[in-house]
C-alpha cells in the first residue's frame, strides 16, 4: 500500500460512528423533499431541509424544469463565457439584479462555487478580507484562495470587526464578507452596524443571502432588504439550492464589478454553465415568491410558533431569529446519539458539530419549511422532548 493509504486507513471516526449504529451522515431518501419524505419504507418528518419555501416539489416548477429540458435539453455542454450561456441564464440574471435591488447579477451553477469564485477576484495582495468566524465553508474556501490577509472577528461582534478594521491600511481594499442569516445558528448578522462601520472605514461589504432569500425582506428579497440596507451592501449571493428549490447561486452588484467578474471569477469562467432544468425551476420558483407572499407569511407563522414551543420546552435554542433554529447538545457523542434518536422516532434533523460550529457548540438542526403544519412541529417537539430527556440534554 502507499503512504497515503496508510495514512488514510488511519480515519475511522466514520466506523467509529457506524458501528455504535448512531452514524447520521447520507441516509437515503426515495422521495420528494418535502415536510414528509419516504425512508426505507418508513414516513419520517422533514425538519433538516433547506427548502424554506416548501417549493421542491411544486407542480408548476416541476413543469417550468420538463419544458425547459425538452427545449434546451439535459445540459450546456461548456462554460458562461463559451458555448453554454442560453437565454434563460441571462432572463434569470437580470431578474434577481432586479428582485434583489442590484445593476445586474451573474448565474453560476452553485451557491459554493460563487463564494469559491468571486471572493478572491475582489481583493488581492496589499488589500484585507475579514469574515465573521461563523461565515460558511464557501467563504472561508473563497477567503483562502485570495491573497489577500485574512482576518477573522467573533461571530456578531462589532467591537471586533472595528478593531479589524483599525488593523487595516486606510487606503487599501477591505472587503467584509458575512453570511445575512448564518447557517447553522439561525442568528442574523447586524447588517445596519456592519453597514455603519463600512462607512467609517471606507470598506466593502459582501452578503451571503443563501438563507435569507425566501425568508426575510419584502416578497423574500433578503435580509438586506428587510433592514433597508441594500443600496450600502456592494455585492449580494444568493443560492437556488433552498428557497429557489433548485440547485445553482448568483452575485449581484453594480455594473463595473460584475463587469469585472464576469471576465475574472474563475468558477464561472471555467465550470460548465447550469443546466437548462435547474435555470428555468430557479426562474418559475422567483415568479412563485412574488405571486405567493402567503408562503412567507406561513414560514413566519410556523416559525414562531416552533420558537415559541422549543422555548417553553426548555430547550437552548441560542440566538436564532429565522426558521432555522439549534437546539443545542454540547457534546458530539449526544449529537449524533439524539439525531439518532428522533430518526427511529420518525423526525429527521440534522447533526451540526465542527468545523461546521465550535466544539463546545455541537447542536442540532432543526428547520422549517412554510408547508409545515402545526401537527407537524407538536409531533416533532414531543418527540424530541423525549428523546432530550433521555440522553440527559433536557431536564
Ligand atoms: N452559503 C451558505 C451560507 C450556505 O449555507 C450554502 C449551502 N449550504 C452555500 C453558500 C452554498 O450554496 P449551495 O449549496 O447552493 O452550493
Amino acid at each position: 500500500m502507499g503512504l497515503l493509504q496508510d495514512k488514510l486507513g488511519k480515519y475511522r471516526i466514520p466506523q467509529m460512528y457506524m458501528e455504535r449504529g448512531v452514524y447520521p451522515y447520507f441516509r437515503e431518501i426515495d422521495s420528494a423533499q418535502d415536510t414528509e419524505v419516504m425512508m426505507d419504507g418508513r414516513k419520517v418528518l422533514m425538519f433538516g431541509s433547506n427548502s424554506y419555501m416548501g417549493l421542491t416539489y411544486d407542480e408548476r416548477i416541476i413543469n417550468a424544469a420538463i419544458a425547459a429540458t425538452r427545449k434546451y435539453g439535459t445540459g450546456c455542454a461548456g462554460s458562461r463565457l463559451l458555448n453554454g450561456t442560453l437565454d434563460i441564464h441571462v432572463k434569470l440574471e437580470k431578474e434577481l439584479a432586479e428582485f434583489v435591488g442590484k445593476d445586474e447579477a451573474l448565474c453560476f451553477s452553485t451557491g459554493f462555487t460563487v463564494n469559491e469564485g468571486v471572493i478572491p477576484q475582489l481583493v488581492g495582495r496589499g488589500d484585507y478580507i475579514i469574515c465573521d468566524d461563523r461565515d460558511h465553508a464557501s467563504i472561508v474556501d473563497g477567503r483562502r484562495l485570495s491573497f489577500a490577509t485574512q482576518l477573522k472577528y467573533k461571530h456578531n461582534d462589532m467591537d471586533a470587526l472595528e478593531k479589524e478594521l483599525q488593523k487595516c491600511e486606510p487606503d487599501a481594499i477591505k472587503l467584509i464578507v458575512v453570511d445575512s442569516v448564518f447557517s447553522m445558528e439561525g442568528d442574523l448578522a447586524n447588517l445596519p452596524e456592519i453597514v455603519r462601520l463600512k462607512k467609517k472605514y471606507n470598506a466593502t461589504v459582501y452578503v451571503d443571502e443563501a438563507h435569507g432569500l425566501g425568508v426575510f425582506g419584502r416578497n423574500g428579497r433578503g435580509v438586506c432588504d428587510h433592514f433597508g440596507v441594500t443600496k450600502d451592501i456592494d455585492l449580494i449571493m444568493g443560492t437556488f439550492s433552498k428557497s429557489l428549490a433548485s440547485i445553482g447561486g448568483f452575485v449581484a452588484a453594480d455594473k463595473d464589478i460584475i463587469n469585472w467578474l464576469r471576465h475574472n471569477a474563475r468558477s464561472y469562467i471555467f465550470q460548465a454553465s447550469n443546466t437548462p432544468a435547474a435555470t428555468a425551476a430557479a426562474i418559475e420558483a422567483l415568479h412563485i415568491f412574488q405571486e405567493e407572499p402567503e408562503r412567507q407569511e406561513n414560514l413566519w407563522k410556523i416559525t414562531n410558533y416552533a420558537l415559541k414551543s422549543f422555548r417553553e420546552a426548555g430547550f437552548e435554542i441560542g440566538d436564532t431569529a429565522s426558521p432555522i433554529i439549534p437546539l443545542y447538545v454540547r457534546d458530539t457523542d449526544k449529537t449524533f446519539e439524539v439525531t439518532k434518536l428522533a430518526f427511529d422516532e420518525g423526525v429527521f434533523i440534522n447533526p451540526v458539530i465542527p468545523p461546521a460550529c465550535a466544539p463546545q457548540d455541537t447542536l442540532v438542526r432543526f428547520a422549517l419549511m412554510a408547508t409545515h403544519t402545526k401537527e407537524q412541529v407538536d409531533f416533532a417537539i414531543d418527540k424530541l422532548i423525549k428523546c432530550f430527556k433521555q440522553l440527559h440534554i433536557l431536564k
